[in-house]
C-alpha cells in the first residue's frame, strides 16, 4: 500500500479520519478515507501501488466497462444509461455546437458513439483494453492513455473534453489536469461529472454509500474542492448541473451493501429524498460542472 503524504488538493500534510469502507465489489478489503485538515479535501488513504490498482477493476459486477446484462440493477443502469447519454448530448451542444471531443475514460465509447453519429469528430482515451476495443470496434479514435494521444497526434486540440466519472479515478490528478488544459482550445469547456458525498444518499447510507467505491475512487469531491482544485488550473466553474438516476442508482447498491440484500423500495425512497433535499440545497448525488478557461 501506498500512503500519501500531501493532500492532492491543498499539498498540507495534515489529515484526520472521515470513513472506513469496504470494497464491496472486488477485493472485501476495507480502506480508509481521510479529510485534509486544512482543506477538508477527502481522499482514500493509503492506496494500493499504481501498478496493482487494475486488479481492482476485475469483476463482473463493475459493470461499466463490461456488457454484461445480469439482473435488475444491470438492466435498469442500461435503460437510465440510454437515456441519460442523450441528456449528456444536449449538455455539450448547449455550449458548442459542433466540433472536436475528446472523452477522457471513454470506456466502451457509449458517449463517444452518441457524438459521433450527430457529426462531431471523436476521440477517447481508455486503459481498459477490452472496453477499447469494443470502442475501436464502432469506429472510434482511441487511446491507452494521455501519452499515447500525446505521441499520435500531439497537435490536436477539442472543443470539449468531457470525464464521466472518470476524475475520481485518476491516479495523477495535477499531471492529467495540466494534460486536460493543454489540450482545449481557448473557448472550449471542460464537463465533469463526479460523485458529491455532500448528497443526502451519501449521508444516510455512510461508510456502505457506492459511490465512495473504494479504492477505485481516490478522491472524493463536493462542489467547494472540485472548484477549488479547477480554480488552481485556471478554469472557472460555469455551471452545475444534477444527475437524477445516480441517487436511486447509488442507493439500490448502497443498500445492497448494508442490508447484504437488495430492497428495492427503501432504495427508491431514499433516492427520491435525495433528489427532493438537493432541490434546496444543490446537493445531488452526482454533479456535472461545466468548467471553462478563465
Ligand atoms: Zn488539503
Amino acid at each position: 500500500m501506498q500512503t500519501i503524504t500531501h493532500c492532492p488538493l491543498c499539498k498540507q500534510s495534515q489529515f484526520n479520519s472521515f470513513l472506513t469502507c469496504k470494497d464491496y465489489t472486488v477485493s472485501h478489503k476495507n480502506f480508509d478515507i481521510v479529510s485534509c485538515q486544512n482543506c477538508s479535501f477527502k481522499y482514500t488513504n493509503p492506496i494500493p501501488p499504481p501498478e496493482a490498482l487494475g486488479d481492482y477493476y476485475k469483476s463482473e459486477e463493475y459493470i461499466s466497462h463490461s456488457n454484461t446484462n445480469k439482473g435488475i440493477i444491470s438492466k435498469l443502469y442500461k435503460v437510465v444509461r440510454n437515456y441519460t447519454l442523450k441528456g449528456k448530448m444536449k449538455l455539450v451542444q448547449k455550449h458548442v455546437s459542433r466540433g472536436t471531443i475528446l472523452d477522457y475514460g471513454c470506456g466502451t465509447g457509449m458517449f463517444l458513439n452518441v457524438c459521433s453519429r450527430v457529426g462531431w469528430t471523436c476521440f477517447g482515451i481508455e486503459p481498459d483494453s477490452g472496453a477499447r476495443k469494443i470502442a475501436s470496434e464502432m469506429g472510434l479514435k482511441t487511446f491507452l492513455s494521455k501519452e499515447n494521444l500525446e505521441n499520435e497526434c500531439g497537435s490536436q486540440r477539442f472543443d470539449v473534453i468531457t470525464l464521466w466519472h472518470v476524475l475520481e479515478h485518476v491516479v495523477d490528478l495535477e499531471k492529467t489536469l495540466a494534460f486536460l488544459k493543454s489540450k482545449l482550445n481557448p473557448n472550449g469547456v471542460l464537463i465533469i461529472a463526479v460523485p458529491n458525498y455532500k448528497s443526502y444518499d451519501a449521508e444516510y447510507y455512510k461508510e456502505y454509500w457506492a459511490a465512495y467505491d473504494v479504492p477505485r475512487h481516490l478522491y472524493h469531491f463536493e462542489p467547494k474542492t472540485i472548484s477549488a482544485l479547477l480554480q488552481k488550473h485556471n478554469f472557472k466553474l460555469k455551471e452545475t448541473l444534477p444527475m437524477k438516476f445516480d441517487s436511486f442508482y447509488v442507493s439500490l447498491l448502497s443498500e445492497k451493501y448494508k442490508q447484504g440484500k437488495s430492497n428495492y423500495l427503501k432504495a427508491f425512497l431514499t433516492g427520491l429524498k435525495s433528489n427532493l433535499r438537493a432541490k434546496n440545497t444543490g446537493n445531488y448525488s452526482s454533479l456535472i460542472y461545466v468548467f471553462k478557461m478563465q
